[in-house]
């Protein structure tokens, strides 16, 4: 079919009656689906049951350096659990601290004591008098979330394929009050874009008015690939090279690997900051759960356990992505009603509408039983200003329930399109 634009009167508004019809049939259906929060379905949760095996109570739980995981100790993790987050993140044992988890935490934890106590001597966030943060869009809600929270002001970077737009960040950080920015840097969320080596590079070569600027790395789906192996240069290597070693927090977990109520979460980061973080943490707590630990290492043995781990979760997850993009590409290409992405990895596809259509969008999908993630979410304070983003987080519901709410979705795409037009 021709671009709704290019339509006469009388085909827009026979199409648009056709389309009305259509979803009176999907209300008629009473659905009850849902694409809005990124998790894995129970199939990809049954895929790490044997982890639970690993360790019982005939289990010698010493590490292999001797450390007894039962008891109190070993801030930073145990040895094994760094090498395996640090391969799995590309980094060094030496750089890692193994936390509990869940990385938004780490990330949590590290902006609330960079408020409380300040980064590496400077003054408390909370004593300055303006924080801003530079957020790459769309993005992640809860990252938004936090840097909201702590009443920053989040200043809106757009994506491309690449990555940020690296001209407007090296600008921004001219000024002293810009203290960091949050990075996804492979298969963002939602936009499934894997960071150039020239954005990276970019990055570490930033040199910001603030001493307490930080790139906060947020490696989430550094393992997440549904199709070929993408590596992208380590951010740590690159800021050491570019003579700022400081300038940059890693963060990774295994929430989408094995468990994401009971993973393990990891940061990677110079010795200097690491130093900084151990001193706080100190205060915190005397160790994370090192049993935990103990279980995810022995279940994967080793990186290429881990690797391995992984393809089965795409082999579940990979259909189902197909399968939105199919619908999608089979029911709106050419119509001029919005593009989407199709990701190599991660956990999204994102959808971006013509202006002013992706509330009316969400909306009616929620009137219909879908439930999507809320218009204006991938961006600070839940403001976009097109309103044409939204993302679709195909990996919860079975196929055939996802296949159906796309169905629907590309329905109600067209006629909220079509209707801005009439
Ligand atoms: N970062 C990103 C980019 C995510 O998409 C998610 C989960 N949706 C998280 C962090 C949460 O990670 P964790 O479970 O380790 O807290």
């Amino acid at each position: 079919m021709k671009a709704y634009k290019d339509l006469s009167k009388e085909k827009r508004q026979e199409e648009l009656s056709r389309l009305k019809a259509q979803y009176q049939k999907y209300l008629d259906m009473n659905l009850s689906l849902n694409m809005a929060r990124g998790k894995p379905g129970s199939d990809q949760l049954d895929l790490s049951r044997g982890m639970l095996d690993v360790i019982n109570a005939e289990s010698d739980l010493t590490a292999s350096d001797g450390t007894d995981a039962r008891n109190y100790g070993c801030l930073d993790g145990l040895m094994e659990a760094k090498k395996l987050m640090a391969d799995m993140m590309d980094s060094k044992p030496e750089d890692m601290i193994i936390y509990g988890n869940s990385s938004l935490n780490i990330m949590y934890d590290q902006i609330s004591r960079s408020y409380s106590f300040g980064v590496m001597g400077e003054m408390p966030f909370c004593k300055q008098d303006k924080i801003k943060w530079l957020c790459p869009v769309p993005g992640y809600d809860r990252h938004f979330g936090i840097t909201e929270f702590f009443g920053f002001e989040m200043i809106n970077i757009p994506m491309d394929d690449h990555g940020p737009n690296m001209d407007m960040v090296e600008e921004y950080v001219k000024d002293p009050t810009v203290k960091g920015i949050w990075c996804v840097p492979k298969y963002s969320n939602p936009g499934g874009v894997v960071y150039s080596d020239e954005v990276i590079q970019r990055l570490a070569a930033l040199e910001p008015a603030a001493k307490d600027f930080r790139i906060y790395w947020d490696n989430a789906y550094c393992v997440h690939h549904l199709y070929e192996e993408i590596n992208i240069p380590d951010i740590l290597e690159e800021c050491k090279k570019a003579g700022h070693p400081n300038l940059v927090y890693k963060f990774g977990s295994t929430s989408k690997i094995t468990f994401p109520g009971a993973g393990i979460a990891a940061l990677a980061t110079s010795q200097d900051n690491k130093k900084d973080i151990l001193n706080q943490m100190k205060h915190q707590t005397i160790g994370h759960d090192k049993l935990n630990q103990l279980r995810h290492v022995r279940y994967f043995k080793d990186i290429n356990g881990l690797k391995e781990h992984m393809k089965k979760h795409a082999d579940i997850i990979r259909p189902k992505f197909e399968a939105v993009e199919e619908i999608l590409d089979r029911e709106l290409t050419g119509l001029g009603v919005g593009s989407w992405s199709k990701p190599r990895g991660g956990y999204f596809i994102s959808f971006t509408g013509n202006k002013n259509t992706a509330k009316a969008i969400v909306g009616k999908m929620k009137e219909a039983g879908v439930v999507m993630t809320g218009a204006g979410a991938t961006y600070p304070y839940g403001k976009d200003p097109d309103d044409a983003n939204i993302r679709i987080a195909p990996t919860l519901p079975p196929l055939d329930e996802i296949k159906l709410a796309a169905e629907v979705f590309a329905t109600v795409v067209k006629m909220v399109s079509l209707e801005q037009l009439i």
